[in-house]
């Protein structure tokens, strides 16, 4: 069953286009996460399903019932902001249950809503303190509070982590995918950050300048992007680019990278998505960890001897930097690979899980 759904949105503050034609339809249930940089649009569209900003063309439903009209208290959704929007001179149990005494709940209701929700968020210590004395995670926890005990149809958050430190995120970002978990709510979720996305999200809405660029599930956005926008953006280290030429030939297709005139990469593996011609332009990606001191021994992984310019330790491995073909090519090392600069080293490329993308239109092909 679809929860919600938006219809061919358009909207522009003055002469600014800041959505274009943005269609979604979120299944009942699922955690959407609208993932682009900033700017793109990202907390418009999010206040546009509230009902806190305006249409100018096209519609939002909540289960088939247009809503575009429909004041933002009476859409049965409750939204988390990034600035928390807690009342200072309330303590924590006033603002939580602020919402449901406007709503004239009562009494007894209340009380159990609050109970329940303040224990399951680890506030229930706090429920007299003020804002301005809890720390940043106790903030946010009271924010998520306020919007859990109205036990609305769709939560919608903006950016609610961004103000934390970045352990602190880590632990509020399971706390939220725990609460979904046991929930199983329908989640609107905004962020710019792509690791909160993919571990986040049953569904990501890759947004830039207003257009979603691709509506996927977690890992095939990551292993198939649409186009080179997406591909850059999802990933860290991001995906490596190398510009060539393919040639088809009769039973083969070849790579030829742009500036290394004696190596050819065999993509006849490939599974194309669109159609090229032979000695078309084409950007080749493919992700750090494909880039490897280790011979996978799959039957797309080829040799290369190459010199690293710069080396990272993570703990986990090493982020190992390599010129190739007039680009910086970054390969995940074992931290024991015993990788040195300035030293030829055997590096593996597994080809097996590139993209390919028409140096033009950065298009998936
Ligand atoms: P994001 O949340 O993705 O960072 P926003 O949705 O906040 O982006 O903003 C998208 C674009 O719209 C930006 O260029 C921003 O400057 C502009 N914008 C947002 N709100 C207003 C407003 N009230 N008036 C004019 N321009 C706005
Ligand atoms: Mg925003």
């Amino acid at each position: 069953m679809v929860a919600l759904t938006i219809k061919d949105l358009y909207k522009n503050f003055g002469n600014t286009e800041v959505l274009k034609k943005i269609n979604l339809e979120i299944e009942e249930g699922s955690f959407i996460v609208l993932l682009g940089p900033s700017g793109c649009g990202k907390s418009t569209l999010l206040n546009i399903i509230a009902g806190l900003e305006s249409i100018d063309k096209g519609s939002v439903l909540i289960d088939d019932y247009d809503v575009s009209k429909v004041e933002p208290k009476d859409r049965n959704i409750a939204m988390v902001f990034q600035s928390y929007a807690l009342y200072p001179s309330m303590t924590v149990k006033e603002n939580i249950v602020f919402g449901l005494k406007q709503a004239k709940v009562s009494k007894d209701k209340i009380e159990t809503q609050l109970e329940k929700v303040s224990t399951f968020l680890k506030v229930d210590e706090l429920l007299n303190r003020k804002p301005s004395q809890l720390s940043g995670g106790q903030r946010q926890r009271t924010a998520m509070g306020r919007a859990l005990v109205r036990e609305p149809r769709i939560f919608l958050f903006d950016e609610p982590l961004s103000n934390l430190d970045a352990k602190l995120r880590v632990e509020m970002r399971h706390e939220i995918k725990k609460l979904y978990t046991s929930l199983k709510t329908t989640m609107v979720y905004v962020t710019h950050d792509q690791i909160e996305a993919m571990s986040l999200a049953t569904k990501i809405a890759v947004m830039n300048k207003g257009i979603i660029q691709q509506l996927d599930d977690p890992q095939k956005i990551y292993d198939k992007p649409n186009n080179l926008f997406v591909a850059d953006f999802i990933g860290s280290p991001s995906m490596n680019f190398i510009k060539g030429f393919l040639n088809k030939e009769l039973n083969s297709v070849k790579f030829i990278p742009e500036n290394e005139k004696n190596i050819i990469f065999d993509l006849t593996h490939y599974n194309f998505k669109n159609n090229f011609e032979s000695n078309q332009k084409v950007i080749l990606g493919l992700r750090p960890e494909y880039v490897s001191n280790i011979d996978d021994k799959n039957k797309n992984t080829v040799k290369l001897s190459l010199i690293p310019s710069i080396i990272e330790t993570t703990g986990f491995d090493k982020n190992v930097t390599f010129n190739f073909s007039n680009s910086e090519i970054i390969g995940r090392f074992s931290p024991n690979s015993g990788v040195e600069l300035n030293k030829k080293h055997d590096v593996y490329f597994n080809l097996s899980q590139i993209s390919l993308f028409d140096d033009k239109t950065e298009i998936r092909i």
